[in-house]
């Protein structure tokens, strides 16, 4: 049984899990669910993902 490790996205605001190596975005040793997140919301866009206030 696998047991992917989940952290939570390095984005304050926001509530994502995601899994390093699946999918997750890796900047500077630390893991978002979007490149919105991973580039701190430039743009003032959020991760688009329900619950989440970035
Ligand atoms: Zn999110
Ligand atoms: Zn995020
Ligand atoms: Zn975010």
């Amino acid at each position: 049984m696998t047991t992917a490790t989940q952290v939570k996205c390095a984005c304050e605001s926001c509530h994502c899990m995601v899994t390093p190596g699946a999918g997750a975005i890796e900047k500077d040793g630390k893991y978002y669910c979007t490149e919105a997140c991973a580039e701190g919301h430039p743009n003032g866009r959020g991760c688009g993902h329900p619950g989440c206030e970035c």
